[in-house]
């Protein structure tokens, strides 16, 4: 990009765009970030922020995920110096629970396949697995130890993203909906609405980054909503990331999260009493005595097509770029997408093979 401090638009202010804004603002652009909501990304506030080590692969996807795991650490220490927030970073290790022998041969298979591409994993025999996480049921028979998995605060991390942007002159509009964009060579036009009306404003480049609802502004793009719920719970910690068939649970501190389930509800929010019993039950079998449930919450992941997200420059170079469709992800993938976007727009490449994420799939 040509101009001196281009003018960019960011529209949508989850855990993708915030991660956007930011990188956007070191690499010296003017930040305007947008959400139609008051208060942005639901779906960032119920999602776990699990961290985990992807295995093998020197394909294009695999090191993008990669490498987007690798760069968590280093941007929580950097952003603890920028902000003073800390996001909560830990490398907890995860642990898969083998409750019959049906799971634990999968879990031996899985070891396998992990130890050969070269990442750590370990079977833990039931006195280990106890030494490891005292409060689990007694019924488990051994479980599969990822060293390399990890956790970060989804909130926290957000949190500290747009400080460190707004540090850097970004600004945050909320309640503010983009609702057309025209592109042309030299940069787009977004029609933005907000209580005091609807306006045409320019900018050198726009980034669309609004999750499952990306089709209302950039239709050739397909990602669909499924909901997620997760749930806050109390009288149980976990030292690890703890799994068990579908389901998760981490510590966050202070309390216990277990999430989270999968429903193809289009756009619908809500929390339901059915979750609430799934994840309550999912808590009774796992551990040795339940944990209490507090507070419910629901997120709509954006599943692509194809199972990649898309993260390209429409019509294949600027000045109209899409970032979504993380899916499970989008909290591991953030920041990398962030990254990787701004320099593609202020540097004119991603630096980085982006094949596997263009729209056309
Ligand atoms: C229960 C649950 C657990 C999860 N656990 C994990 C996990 O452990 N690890 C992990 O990596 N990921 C996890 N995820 C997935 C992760 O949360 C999502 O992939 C990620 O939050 C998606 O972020 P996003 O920025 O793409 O979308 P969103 O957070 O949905 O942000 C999009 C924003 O765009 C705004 N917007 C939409 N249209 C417009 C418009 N026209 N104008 C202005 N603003 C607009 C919306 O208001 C919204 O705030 C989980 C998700 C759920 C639901």
């Amino acid at each position: 990009m040509a101009s001196q401090a281009p003018r960019v638009i960011v529209i949508g202010a989850g855990i993708i765009g915030c991660s956007t804004a930011y990188y956007l603002a070191h690499k010296g652009a003017t930040v305007t970030l947008v959400d139609r909501d008051a208060d942005p990304s639901p779906t960032s506030r119920a999602a776990l922020g699990v961290l985990a080590h992807a295995h093998g692969g020197n394909d294009a996807l695999s090191c993008f995920y990669r490498d987007a795991h690798a760069l968590h650490e280093s941007l929580a220490a950097r952003l603890y110096t920028e902000t003073g927030i800390d996001v909560g970073w830990q490398p907890l290790g995860g642990l898969d629970l083998a409750f019959d022998d049906d799971d634990a041969s999968r879990l031996r298979q899985l070891i396998t396949f992990n130890q050969d591409r070269g990442a750590e994993a370990h079977w833990l025999d039931p006195a280990l697995l106890r030494a490891s996480e005292p409060e689990l049921s007694p019924t488990a028979l051994g479980g599969a130890l990822f060293p390399q998995d990890a956790r970060v605060d989804p909130v926290r991390l957000a949190a500290a993203l747009l400080a460190a942007a707004s540090a850097l002159g970004a600004s945050r509009r909320t309640a503010s909906v983009v609702t057309s964009l025209t592109r042309d060579d030299a940069g787009v036009d977004c029609t933005v609405a907000d209580s005091t009306g609807e306006r045409v404003e320019r900018y050198d480049a726009a980034v669309v980054t609004t999750g499952p609802w990306v089709g209302e502004l950039v239709p050739d793009v397909h990602v669909r909503p499924v909901r997620g719920q997760s749930g806050r719970f109390v009288g149980v910690q976990t030292r690890h990331v703890v799994r068990w068939g579908n389901g998760q649970a981490v510590n966050d501190g202070t309390q216990m999260l277990i999430g989270a389930t999968v429903e193809e509800v289009g756009f619908d929010l809500s929390t339901t009493a059915a979750a609430a019993s799934e994840l309550m039950a999912w808590g009774r079998r796992v551990f040795m005595r339940p944990p209490s449930l507090v507070q419910m919450s629901a997120g709509l992941r954006p599943k692509p097509r194809r199972g990649r997200p898309v993260i390209a420059a429409l019509e294949g170079s600027g000045p109209l770029y899409v970032a979504t469709g993380h899916y499970k992800n989008g909290v591991l993938m953030g920041p990398l997408t962030g990254k990787v976007v701004a320099r593609w727009i202020i540097d004119g490449s991603p630096g980085r093979d982006m094949s596997p994420f263009t729209v056309e799939r």
